[in-house]
């Protein structure tokens, strides 16, 4: 009797691979195992175990496998099913999903770089001899390949080897140190060493006796260490003290205090019980009915609730019910609002309970959490992640919360698998009989046409929490002003007005700039020459405070240029504005207001994010300027003003979703304003006040502009009434690009006819040196999905059999939205 396991690999080939076997082996294997394998002349692949069976492989003879990596499966079948499902859904092979789902520590690949952890003291003399060559081998250089490992120990299989010297903590593999997770830093205050003793702090109270404030910061100061017996927040102390951040300071330059920076751990919980979630008012308290009573027809609803108005705390008791049952939960939400704030929310409630998944934290950490999920441990019984955290080896799910589902960061476009996080946490849910609640104050067309369509349950939450009103908005005409010359660089009086009376008023303001940089756009007054990058087709974009000229595809970067590069002329002007220059011309119209940015460049650094969150919070900063990364997440008190610099660009970015999308940022945007007490003001800059989109914004009025969208997506042929499936060619030759594409379009035409769109070049049609150009297919309504998908895997097999083409890069994209 001979022996065979199947396995998937994590490469990009649609089928699976066949390895022989012992007897013994074949009872030990189970699906899910990790299995090294040999494969093609070198490489050793961390396959996955997917059967076993008796029947030898036509095509090659089967050779045996290196060895067995694990005791028990550490992939469940549920999830190979899943995989598969995603694989044919999507149109990749499983050995892609298989590579995205695991956390990449449990793939040891052959092109892994093994790096010595200089944390660890290590003790020679017990390290077997292999072991002993690798560890020496690391003395010399900073990381080896596992060729490399091959040579120095002169033996094929040495994923044992790597294996031991990881369990011992004596090497790492190159992912986990690129990648460092960001712990949040809260900024604290203390007294200065030299006041510390009993009686220097009573000199210290006499000197200050007529200075009252002074005093009463050293005084709540010390009442606050004495009650908590832990660092003081610079917040805290404010609120204790009833001072304001300028006293503090000065006593600060007066070196009677001082600042440091506490670590605020997310990944561990600091032990304390969580506390009972709050009391829901009467409207959260019917949507949580309604939901539970929705749930008993429909395994997905969906929850309409404006900003502000308590979707976490229902998430929150529809929690509890799910873990009493003791059931899994999954919390997905956009990578950027996975902020520390939410996750101290939810620890605050359910305390160790929950585990956080992010690509940002480090590759033991996240097998941890997977190994906790796997067995079920209640330490990790809900899991708040980003689109990822779906891969994750769950046993038990009841419930899937998929919040601000509308956010387009849960499509995955690239590498393959190209999947979209919501729709597949459906299919997910559903393997578990599993409920599923979909969250947004502004739901996606999709999600909203399921629900009017009764697929889905609906819930509507259309009051803020506490009775805050909806920030009042207001459409200001820059055109008009423009032409009245009442414009101050790209300031409106009236938002300078009320940026005025908001700052008087000591209360914060964000202002919203899509765009990062300076200008986008270096132009030359003589003969029109802008500087281009050389790898993209794109103009670079300008960035003051580097003095670069850079390319925000590829990372290309350049010097300032002072003369023109075409003519030599140095009349140079710019076009456009990034946030940089809203950050300049605000520190020159408001001198006094403190102001800083967050954008992609202002967050680069290690904790960059987090301290401007911080300092933001502890009211620091009075003007907030940032891009997409100011709309989410952030639940500030004390911000009362919202502008948007320019609604236009966002309307007329050329895409079928761009109205849609323009509708759902502003809203998000204004939902900072206001969410105490007083009512919020938004002011929205725009050339085109009369615009409908922007008319419905200021009104929310989400049922006419989901209506007239739904309308246009029907005239037109788009989501959600056609499926959309994109197909991208992608070559260093421009000539082949266009041939290749043509040679797919025609194909396809002769199934698809006139729902075959392009080749067309998209909008940047050249990045990092490779051509792209795209297809376009629409799938009507009553076409089979499967049978399309058939067909063009067809297409695309007769086309990879052609010589011309073989560099040629095809990506296929179902559901590109
Ligand atoms: P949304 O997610 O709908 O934007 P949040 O859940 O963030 O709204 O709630 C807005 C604010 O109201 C939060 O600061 C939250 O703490 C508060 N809040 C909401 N519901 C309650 C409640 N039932 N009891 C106390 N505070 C609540
Ligand atoms: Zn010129
Ligand atoms: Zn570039």
């Amino acid at each position: 009797m001979t022996y065979f396991v199947d396995v998937i690999i994590p490469i990009p080939v649609e089928r699976f691979f066949t390895y022989a076997i012992t007897e013994e082996e074949a009872q030990f294997i189970k699906p899910g195992m990790r299995i090294a394998v040999p494969f093609g002349k070198s490489k050793i692949y961390t396959a996955l175990a997917y059967s076993l069976h008796n029947v030898p492989p036509i095509h090659y003879e089967a050779k045996e496998i290196h060895q067995i990596l694990d005791d028990e499966p550490i992939v469940t079948v549920a999830q190979i099913k899943f995989w598969e499902w995603i694989a044919s859904y999507y149109m990749c092979a499983i050995g892609e999903v298989y590579k995205a789902a695991l956390p990449s520590g449990f793939l040891l690949e052959s092109e892994t770089l093994v790096c010595l952890n200089a944390d660890v003291e290590v003790e020679e003399a017990e390290l077997k001899d292999d072991d002993f060559l690798v560890y020496e081998a690391l003395q010399y250089q900073a990381s080896i390949s596992i060729q490399d490992i091959n040579a120095i120990v002169d033996k094929k299989n040495i994923l044992p080897i790597i294996k031991r010297l990881l369990a011992k903590d004596i090497v790492v593999l190159k992912e986990e140190i690129v990648e460092q997770y960001k712990p949040k830093l809260v900024k604290c205050i203390r007294l200065k060493e030299a006041y510390t003793s009993e009686e220097a702090l009573q000199e210290l109270l006499g000197t200050l006796s007529r200075a009252r404030k002074q005093r009463e910061v050293i005084l709540s100061l010390f009442t606050l260490s004495a009650v908590t017996g832990k660092s003081v927040k610079v917040t805290d102390l404010m609120a204790k003290s009833g001072v304001s951040s300028a006293v503090i300071k000065s006593l600060v330059t007066k070196e009677i205090l001082e600042e440091f920076y506490v670590q605020q751990d997310r990944v561990e919980y600091d032990g304390e019980e969580g506390v009972a979630s709050g009391v829901l008012n009467t409207y959260q308290a019917d949507a949580f009915h309604n939901i539970k009573s929705s749930f008993e027809k429909h395994t997905v609803t969906l929850l309409h609730g404006v900003t502000s108005s308590g979707k976490t705390e229902i998430y929150v008791k529809l929690i509890e019910e799910v873990i009493a049952q003791g059931k899994q939960v999954l919390y997905l939400l956009p990578e950027i609002a996975l902020t520390a704030q939410l996750i101290h929310r939810l620890q605050n409630y359910f305390a160790e309970k929950v585990s956080v998944f992010h690509s940002k934290y480090t590759v033991n950490e996240r097998i941890e959490v997977w190994n906790n999920v796997l067995n079920n441990k209640s330490k990790a019984q809900i899991v708040l992640g980003a689109r990822s955290a779906m891969f994750l080896p769950f046993q038990n799910l009841g419930l899937i919360v998929v919040d601000e589902e509308h956010e387009t960061t849960f499509k995955q476009h690239d590498p393959a698998p190209r999947y979209q996080a919501r729709d597949a946490a459906i299919v997910l849910a559903s393997q578990f009989k599993a409920n599923v609640l979909l969250g947004s104050a502004t739901p996606s067309l999709e999600s909203y046409y399921n629900a009017i369509q009764e697929k889905y349950g609906y819930v509507v939450l259309n009051r803020r929490y506490g009775d805050v009103l909806m920030p009042d908005m207001e459409l200001v005409d820059i055109k008009e002003a423009h032409r009245k010359k009442r414009m101050k660089g790209h300031f409106s009086e009236r938002l300078i007005k009320e940026i005025e009376k908001t700052l008087e008023e000591k209360e914060q303001i964000i202002l919203f700039q899509n765009r990062r940089g300076y200008a986008p756009i270096l132009e030359c007054n003589t003969c029109g020459h802008s500087p281009q990058c050389p790898n993209c087709d794109v103009s670079l974009t300008y960035h003051q405070f580097k003095n670069q000229l850079r390319c925000h595809y590829c990372g290309y970067h350049m010097a300032m240029q002072v003369k023109c590069l075409a003519c030599g002329s140095d009349d140079l002007d710019t076009k456009g504005f990034g946030t940089e220059q809203i950050e300049e011309e605000l520190k020159e119209l408001f001198p006094k207001a403190s102001v800083a940015r967050m954008d992609l460049d202002a967050t680069r650094g290690k904790h960059a994010h987090e301290k401007i969150i911080t300092a933001f919070e502890q009211h620091e900063i009075d003007i907030l300027v940032g891009t997409q990364m100011v709309t989410k997440g952030l639940d500030f008190r004390n911000i009362t003003l919202v502008g948007v610099m320019n609604a236009d660009n966002l309307i007329n970015f050329p895409d079928f979703r761009a109205h849609e999308r323009s509708f759902q940022l502003l809203q998000q945007v204004a939902g900072r304003a206001g969410r105490t007490k007083k009512r919020g003001k938004v002011l929205i800059q725009t050339y085109n006040p009369y615009h409908q989109i922007l008319q419905q914004v200021t009104v929310n009025d989400y049922e006419h502009m989901s209506k007239e969208q739904l309308q246009e997506r029907y005239l037109y042929k788009y989501p959600p009434f056609y499926k959309l499936i994109k197909i991208t060619f992608k070559d260093k030759d421009y000539a082949k690009v266009n041939k290749a594409s043509d040679w797919f379009a025609t194909s396809m035409r002769n199934s698809f006819q006139n729902h075959v769109l392009g080749p067309e070049f998209p909008p940047v049609s050249r990045i990092r040196n490779y051509y792209l150009k795209n297809v376009l297919l629409k799938v009507p309504p009553k076409q089979s999905l499967q049978k399309t998908k058939k067909v063009l895997t067809k297409i695309n097999t007769s086309f990879s059999s052609i010589p011309e083409f073989k560099s040629v890069r095809v990506l296929i994209n179902v559901d590109v939205y």
